[in-house]
């Protein structure tokens, strides 16, 4: 019974530690003590908590609205394949290298800086299409304020197109419309904005609000108007961020760098990221190390919107997922240690609601197979069924409540087809007695399984195995549940243990 003696560990000051491979508690038992008591993750669980509330509390509202500062705009690029969204980051890249001078390399970060002449700044994540913006959207990080939708005026609203539209719109976006190759001859920029209309993207010029701007990414025309209205669209959404307390980021992009180990990239959102600050990420933390900016410069600071690469994560978080400062490595261990907690917990509980579907499923076929061979004796349905439908023979004659009978329900499985026959015809002329008939639930090739398990549980049935095998996870599963299941190599060695089940099951002759 070993609810109770979960119950009694439980309320016995336990060390883990010291528990030695000689333990007579097995390994499954201290992983199921441990899962029952959540003994590890009391802590952790405390912890996840405080970090949360350290970010929920003080989000929203600011504590002083002066404290906050204007930040520059986080913008994507979206919109049809082909339509030139990679040539368009490339330009703006090239265009910020060139009003800085640096003649640098720019590194891929994830996301670069623009910088106007008048000095105002744009962010722009640099992994077009829709895969990041929706990993984002899925975690609930949006660290988009804007989309750049680039349509080209030769090919117009396209089907990608329309999915960005759509994607901008439930994540309550704003859109500014990049109308691109307006270079080429057969261009039709007044037709794709025409084309807009049908989706609710109305433009200026037909007296909408949405910015139009066209532009030809290959050659760099208009470029700087396209910034400029993504600043006026800025201004508009009066974008301010708080340079102070715990920060708080996106992760964008996620690698492993051969010298520099696991390392993201990241918009921070909240705060000011310095080295030495200890971030928990999805299931992992860095204490960060260094700071990159998408020149490749080890930069000392990260205020709210800027794109940086950090170094020092124990581990890779993914894409999409939230970055929040904790006060020590201490916390940031105890938070990852509850996040795996509660995965699992989660894989368990969805693993559990299979079998129980499975198991549910295979009760259901057993049931209406017995409806349909409910005249048959055991022999007939085995020889109309092993041609029909190898894998199962139903039947459950116990049920039939006016029958005195007793049954042995039994599942037998074999190594090859030949040997699954051969047990079968001796059952077939083993004359059973009277009063205890042979039940086969199922028979069939193959390692023991967790379904025939299943299908044990619930018929109360013994398993028999000849020259098969069966997983770890399977007879530790058998063991736990008190199923019977008999593995042999010899088949006669076999049908003498099923012999003697049998008798066993026989009311005494007197
Ligand atoms: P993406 O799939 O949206 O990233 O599109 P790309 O940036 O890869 O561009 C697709 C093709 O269109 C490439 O051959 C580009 O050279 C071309 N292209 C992109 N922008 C322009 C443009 O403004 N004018 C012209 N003529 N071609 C362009």
């Amino acid at each position: 019974d070993t609810d109770h003696v979960f119950e009694a560990l439980l309320n016995t000051p336990l060390d883990l530690d010291s528990l030695g491979p000689d333990s007579v508690l097995t390994e499954v038992w201290v992983k199921e003590i441990v899962r029952k008591s959540g003994m590890k993750y009391k802590w952790a669980k405390l912890s996840e908590a405080k970090v949360r509330e350290n970010k929920d509390v003080e989000r929203p509202p600011p504590p002083d609205p002066a404290v906050l500062v204007s930040r520059p705009p986080v913008v994507t690029i979206m919109g049809h394949v082909d339509h030139g969204k990679t040539t368009l980051l490339d330009s703006l890249r090239k265009t910020q290298v060139a009003a800085m001078e640096a003649g640098g390399i720019t590194q891929h970060i994830g996301a670069f800086l623009v910088q106007l002449p008048s000095g105002e700044k744009i962010t722009f994540l640099d992994t077009p299409g829709h895969a990041a913006f929706s990993a984002m959207r899925e975690r609930g990080a949006m660290v988009t304020d804007i989309v750049v939708l680039v349509v080209a005026a030769d090919d117009g609203v396209m089907k990608q197109t329309i999915e960005s539209i759509q994607h901008a719109k439930k994540a309550k976006v704003p859109i500014i419309v990049a109308v691109n190759k307006c270079d080429k001859q057969e261009a039709e920029p007044s037709r794709v904005k025409q084309e807009l209309l049908a989706y609710d993207v109305v433009c200026e010029e037909l007296g909408g609000d949405v910015q139009a701007v066209h532009v030809s990414a290959l050659k760099g025309d208009n470029l700087l108007e396209l910034a400029e209205a993504t600043v006026t669209l800025a201004e508009v959404l009066e974008l301010t961020g708080d340079p102070k307390g715990p920060v708080e980021g996106t992760v964008i992009e996620s690698r492993t760098d051969k010298g520099k180990g696991p390392v993201t990239s990241a918009i921070i959102t909240r705060g000011t990221l310095r080295k030495g600050c200890t971030l928990v990420a999805g299931r992992a933390w860095a204490k960060v190390r260094f700071l990159f900016d998408e020149n490749g410069q080890a930069v000392s600071e990260a205020g709210p919107s800027s794109a940086v690469e950090i170094v020092g994560w124990k581990e890779l978080p993914s894409a999409g997922e939230e970055i929040l400062q904790v006060e020590s490595e201490h916390r940031a261990r105890e938070v990852v240690d509850w996040r795996v907690y509660v995965e699992e917990q989660e894989k368990l509980e969805q693993d559990s609601q299979v079998i129980r579907a499975k198991q549910q499923e295979h009760e259901e076929s057993y049931r209406k197979e017995r409806e349909s061979t409910a005249h048959l004796t055991w022999r007939q349905r085995r020889s109309a069924m092993y041609h029909s439908n190898r894998h199962l023979m139903a039947h459950r004659p116990s049920e039939k409540s006016d029958s005195q009978e007793l049954t042995l329900p039994l599942i037998i499985k074999g190594d090859v087809d030949g040997s699954v026959e051969a047990i079968l015809n001796l059952l077939e002329t083993y004359d059973a007695s009277e009063q205890c008939q042979l039940d086969i639930l199922h028979f069939g090739v193959g390692d023991i399984s967790e379904n025939d398990l299943n299908l044990a549980e619930t018929f109360s049935g013994t398993v028999y195995g000849f020259n098969v095998g069966a997983s770890r996870a399977v007879q530790q599963s058998a063991a736990r549940r008190g199923i019977p299941v008999k593995m042999h190599r010899v088949i006669y060695k076999l049908f003498d243990e099923l012999k003697e089940e049998l008798s066993s099951k026989l009311p005494p002759t007197l």
